[in-house]
């Protein structure tokens, strides 16, 4: 029996996972696809929000602004791609600016450090990309930018070197509360647990309703984005967004800690699971982001992509335990702030099931802290170092991204080996940069089966049935 189990490993079950394998807590997250951040959490704008948009009083507002506080210290020990560059929502009128001047209020309000509303001569040296019929902006040197998967998968490691458990392929099909325990039932059997937390993203309503009435309801939102050339990266150097409206934070061009410009999303109501993108949506974001800062190159877009908001059917996070059915915690509804409010819900959440009476004492295989070799941002010396302590280092797989074939032995190597194209490219980033993995995918490919010990025939691009050779059509029939 376990003490807790998790349900979905997006980035706020992993942080769940990683803040109670602090402690002698036996804890099991339950995935349903072949790895953790697969869902929403590899599909966002990747900000480090300063929280000033969030209604003061809130749980987004507190979550946000104590996420923020966090998050620096936590990729320091994570070993995770982070930037403080900070962040201006900009204005074209006298409207925006009433607005701008009620955010600067509210941030104020929710306790966001460093505000400022900026114009003229100053606003444009700090983004001298910025449309000249901007007038003003708010100015947050908290806000910054992250790679939101890496955060995922680094908490998630920590924990399963620390001894939680993370069961990958595991849908839950159902929950039964059983006298004092739950039984979980999933696609690849029943587990049992004292205390389980729903963290299923978009299904989290779906979730809830296994164990009791429905209670809330998520709506899910879509929204697309292009992803710019690494040629493009010095367009901005803050996060530029316009001003907000009913839709959301609206457009923003933003550098991502990749090197790269991101432009994006727009907001449409979706069928669950409806990750396409499409024309309407794709011009809305170029004429939007065009609106901001005239410069962006849309010629230069290597990748569209979506991700799905778990919209809620009220303007805050569902976090706490459920008032029907004890024992059951939600962490539903988790819209844009979540990544940034993501350790800090995960420390509330924690501190929640130990009030309930989970042994609190430390845990002595407590890893808190792991660090990844990145061959490319290493200085000419330390990568004559690294080769000579392991040659791998010296053999580069991935082209666009500078990639070394050290760097994904390393990562098959972890806890949580990755086990498609795309689990290694979310660790290492090949396939990121301009061929999207055309020259280094069947080599990632055939690194993944020599070390998993699988057929290039059981290696997906992405999730399960994603499959990219189905057998050989020419030659001798050996295996693949
Ligand atoms: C377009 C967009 C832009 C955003 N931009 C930002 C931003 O810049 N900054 C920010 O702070 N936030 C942003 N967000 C919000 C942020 O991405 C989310 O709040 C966060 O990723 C939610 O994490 P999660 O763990 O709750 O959900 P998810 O990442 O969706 O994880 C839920 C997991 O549950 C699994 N699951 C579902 N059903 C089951 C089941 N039955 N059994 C087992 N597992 C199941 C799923 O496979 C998934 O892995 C944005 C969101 C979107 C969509």
């Amino acid at each position: 029996m376990e003490d807790v189990i998790i349900i979905g490993g997006g980035v706020c079950g992993c942080s769940l996972l990683y803040e109670l394998s602090r402690y002698k807590i036996k804890a099991l997250l339950l995935e349903k696809e072949n790895d953790v951040a697969d869902g929403t959490s590899k599909a966002n704008t990747a900000i480090v929000h300063a929280g000033y948009d969030p209604e003061a009083g809130s749980k987004m507002a507190h979550y946000n602004v104590e996420g923020n506080r966090l998050m620096e210290q936590l990729c320091a020990d994570l070993d995770i791609m982070y930037k403080k560059i900070g962040s201006l929502v900009v204005g074209f009128d006298e409207t925006d600016r009433k607005n701008i001047e009620k955010l600067y209020i509210q941030g104020n309000k929710n306790g966001v450090p460093g505000l400022r509303i900026v114009e003229g001569e100053e606003l444009f040296r700090m983004e001298p990309a910025l449309s000249r019929d901007i007038i003003c902006a708010l100015y947050a040197p908290s806000a910054g930018i992250i790679a939101p998967w890496e955060f995922a998968i680094a908490q998630a490691e920590c924990a399963v070197a620390g001894g939680a458990r993370v069961e990958l392929s595991a849908e839950v099909t159902g929950i039964k509360k059983e006298g004092d325990f739950f039984i979980v039932s999933t696609v690849k059997g029943a587990f049992e647990a004292r205390y389980v937390v729903n963290a299923a993203g978009v299904n989290s309503d779906s979730v809830n309703e296994m164990v009791e009435e429905k209670s809330f309801t998520i709506h899910p939102k879509r929204g697309e984005y292009c992803v710019l050339d690494t040629t493009e990266a010095k367009l901005v150097n803050l996060v530029v967004f316009p001003c907000p409206s009913a839709l959301g934070k609206g457009v923003v061009v933003t550098p991502t800690v990749h090197g790269n410009i991101l432009v994006g999303p727009d907001s449409t109501d979706c069928p669950r699971g409806s990750l396409e993108n499409t024309a309407e949506g794709l011009d809305y974001v170029a004429k939007n982001a065009l609106r901001c800062v005239p410069g962006v190159n849309l010629r230069a877009s290597i990748r569209n992509f979506s991700g799905i908001r778990a919209h809620p059917d009220r303007d805050d996070f569902i976090v706490g335990e459920s008032e029907h059915v004890a024992g059951f915690f939600n962490i539903a509804g988790v819209k844009s702030p979540g990544l940034t409010s993501s350790p800090s819900i995960a420390r509330d959440v924690a501190g929640m099931l130990l009030d309930k009476g989970l042994d609190a004492s430390p845990n002595p295989a407590f890893v808190a802290e792991r660090s990844v070799v990145r061959f490319k941002h290493l200085s000419e010396e330390n990568k004559q170092e690294a080769i000579r302590r392991n040659p791998l280092y010296g053999t580069i797989v991935c082209r666009c991204e500078t990639v070394t074939e050290g760097e994904i032995v390393d990562a098959l190597r972890r806890p949580l080996p990755p086990r498609s194209l795309d689990a290694v490219k979310r660790r290492c980033t090949t396939g990121m940069g301009r061929c999207q993995g055309g020259f280094c995918g069947p080599r990632v490919m055939a690194l993944i089966a020599k070390y998993a010990g699988l057929s290039q025939t059981d290696i997906p691009l992405d999730k399960e049935g994603m499959y990219i050779i189905t057998g050989r059509t020419k030659g001798k029939r050996t295996a693949l």
